[in-house]
């Protein structure tokens, strides 16, 4: 499914990219540790990329009592096994158990304008994608469309099951409105997730 995002004023109760996040005042915003930064910069907080609510998109595998799927980035280069690009960290929540909201979200001292996002709703479009003609948009399930590198296979580093991506972020969108933001050279970050637990530790791909 297309998350087909379009420039909008999303709050934290909806569904969005780059818009604000549901982070509870008593839980610490994530911080980058930077041992993956180059060149090494030090930590940073992450920055709030998507937020997905399970009433809006029930096709995304929400582990048992979750509704809310949060993606951050620390908008720095990375250099990860299969990704040059932003270090993406995942939190799946309860949204119904967070009641005071933080004040203001962490500013990273620095980023890479590429991988800041502008600020979107959301107006998914669903369909049935073939593995022969894939859509290179931002996209939940679906195939992961391989450009620049050929397939490959990723396993699980916790359990050894396969991991699917699950979302894939997109430098261009069907629609012509993009979110501003480029994985790669004009490509896609991909993120992958453990079949068996979402919470397993994820797979980063930039094609
Ligand atoms: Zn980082
Ligand atoms: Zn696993």
């Amino acid at each position: 499914m297309l998350l087909n995002p379009l420039e909008g004023d999303p709050t934290d109760a909806d569904s969005h990219i780059g818009g604000p996040m549901l982070w509870p005042i008593d839980e610490p915003w994530p911080h980058c540790d930077g041992a993956a930064h180059d060149p090494a910069s030090g930590g940073e907080p992450f920055v709030g990329a998507v937020q997905l609510y399970r009433r809006d998109f029930p096709e995304v595998p929400f582990p048992e009592g979750t509704d809310l799927l949060q993606v951050f980035l620390c908008t720095l280069h990375h250099d990860l096994p299969h990704a040059y690009g932003p270090d993406v960290r995942l939190v799946w929540r309860d949204s119904t158990t967070v009641f005071e909201l933080i004040e203001e979200e962490p500013e990273p001292h620095a980023q890479v304008e590429a991988y800041v996002p502008t600020v979107n709703v959301l107006e998914p479009i669903r369909y049935t994608e073939h593995a022969d003609k894939v859509s290179g948009g931002t996209k939940i399930g679906g195939w992961t469309a391989w450009w620049q590198s050929g397939p490959v296979e990723f396993t699980c580093p916790d359990c050894g099951a396969e991991q699917r991506q699950t979302l894939s972020l997109a430098t261009h969108e069907p629609s012509g409105d993009d979110v501003e933001w480029e994985f790669g050279r004009e490509g896609n970050l991909n993120i992958f997730t453990c079949v068996r637990d979402v919470r397993h530790p994820i797979g980063v791909h930039v094609d």
